[in-house]
């Protein structure tokens, strides 16, 4: 496609210089060129049409074709996708490709209309509608031709799958080239006067797509949402009704008793925690969280974090609390700093399943108060240690070995350490255990 391509464009260059053109003939094709680039570069998605946004290029290479005929509608076409493509450091292969089609369509598109010349009105439509038929169904037979090939996949039910989904921008793209062309033929200015509507609605439309992209989002997000957060809820339900219909049996000895006990203590500490979570991040999302920075003792408060740890620590691992003397106050919210932290020991406890040793270190420096939780545990591969703050997103199960839970917790972390103006990070490698750390100013 690509040497058709090049042989177009060397015959469209070879028949427009040997044609002699007017300067008249030179400022239409070049403003022409001008409105096709901006077409390009600032393609408008469709809604409902699958194959991606699509671009206005085409109306004003068909312009061209029917106003100028066929050597200077390719020259427009190559340059316009040849520019556009490469200021978007797109692969050399895909450049050439879409040089190739888009010579191959002017071309058609040129051809197509100079058999139906005409001065009258009548005529000069139908050039249009037809030139941009051209386009359009060498456009769409080519792509379908070069996509099954690649697939190995039979070429027509491509070729009808794409008529299908293009249908609707070919039908705007040829009105809107009959409306160009007869206009132009009028008067070139006032053509031009198109350009404004055009431009508007390519910005609005854009924007309408934006808006429907990100409800699109938010609506996937909430499935997940409800999908992470109801699977997480059933595995300790289960485990304490288990428990209790064990409990109603009345001849337990009191060893299997302290241990149904045990499971629903810590099973319901587990659904509490979901709950928190799943709550924090619905607080996030509506917005609805207000931060009341005040000075934070963080000593003391890291320690009220570390009692309340304990008693829910397995015997495997143990949680000391390293605080300088003399550390100032930070500048926090008291009830979102405590949320961080414990948020952090959690996951330290969670993540150690051989049990370790897990601190939490307080220190400040350079204005900031800094905390950090290390543990022994099952780290987190280089790779990962950006995304895990992202929303639901977790490890492969098999590099956590099977823990499991909702995703939320470093996401809600990181906004929080966020809203509070501080920084949050992490220090790991797999295996090897994890320091996460967070910063907040030094209250003044
Ligand atoms: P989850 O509910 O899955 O624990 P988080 O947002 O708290 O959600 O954590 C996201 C992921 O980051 C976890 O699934 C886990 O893979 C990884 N992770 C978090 N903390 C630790 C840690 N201390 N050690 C190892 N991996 C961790």
């Amino acid at each position: 496609m690509a040497v058709g391509g090049a042989a177009a464009g060397a015959a469209a260059i070879w028949s427009f210089a040997t044609s002699g053109p007017s300067w008249t003939t030179l400022a239409g094709v070049a403003a022409l060129l001008v409105a096709s680039l901006v077409a390009e570069a600032f393609p408008v998605p469709i809604e409902g049409v699958a194959v991606g946004a699509t671009s206005l290029a085409n109306v004003f290479i068909v312009g061209t074709a029917v106003v100028y005929g066929w050597a200077p509608a390719v020259l427009v076409a190559l340059v316009t996708i040849t520019a556009v493509e490469t200021a978007r450091r797109r692969p050399p292969v895909r450049v050439a490709f879409n040089m190739g089609l888009y010579a191959l369509a002017g071309s058609a598109a040129g051809f197509t209309a100079e058999s139906s010349e005409g001065p009258e009105l009548g005529s000069l439509a139908l050039g249009a509608f037809s030139a941009s038929a051209a386009f359009w169904l060498v456009d769409v037979v080519l792509l379908a031709a070069v996509v099954a090939r690649t697939s190995e996949e039979r070429f027509l039910p491509y070729a009808w799958r794409y008529v299908f989904w293009t249908a609707i921008p070919f039908a705007i793209m040829a009105s809107l080239a009959v409306l160009l062309v007869v206009l132009w033929d009028r008067s070139p200015l006032i053509a031009m006067v198109l350009i404004a509507p055009m431009v508007a609605i390519a910005l609005y439309q854009r924007s309408v797509q934006g808006s429907l992209d990100r409800l699109r989002e938010v609506d996937r997000l909430k499935d997940e949402f409800v999908a992470v957060a109801s699977h997480e809820l059933r595995t300790p339900l289960a485990s304490v009704y288990g428990a209790a219909i064990t409990l109603k049996k009345h001849d337990l000895d009191p060893k299997t008793r302290d241990a149904m006990l045990d499971v629903i203590f810590h099973e319901s500490d587990r659904l509490a925690r979901i709950v928190n979570d799943v709550l924090w991040a619905s607080r996030l999302e509506s917005g609805s969280l207000r931060t009341t920075v005040e000075s934070v003792d963080a000593a003391s408060l890291a320690e009220e974090v570390v009692v309340d740890a304990r008693p829910r620590l397995p015997t495997s691992c143990s949680l000391e609390l390293i605080s300088p003397p003399g550390l100032p106050p930070a500048a926090a919210d008291p009830e979102k700093l405590r949320r961080v932290l414990v948020n952090l020991v959690d996951n330290a406890v969670k993540y150690s399943p051989d049990g370790g040793r897990i601190d939490i270190e307080l220190a400040a420096s350079d204005g900031q108060v800094r905390f950090a939780v290390r543990d022994q545990g099952l780290g987190i591969p280089e790779s990962e240690q950006e995304r895990i703050f992202d929303k639901f997103h977790r490890l492969d199960p098999y590099l956590q070995r099977g823990v499991s839970g909702t995703g939320l917790g470093l996401y809600i972390c990181r906004e929080l350490v966020h809203q509070m103006n501080g920084r949050i990070w992490v220090e790991s490698s797999a295996g090897e255990g994890s320091t996460f750390s967070f910063e907040l100013p030094v209250a003044s």
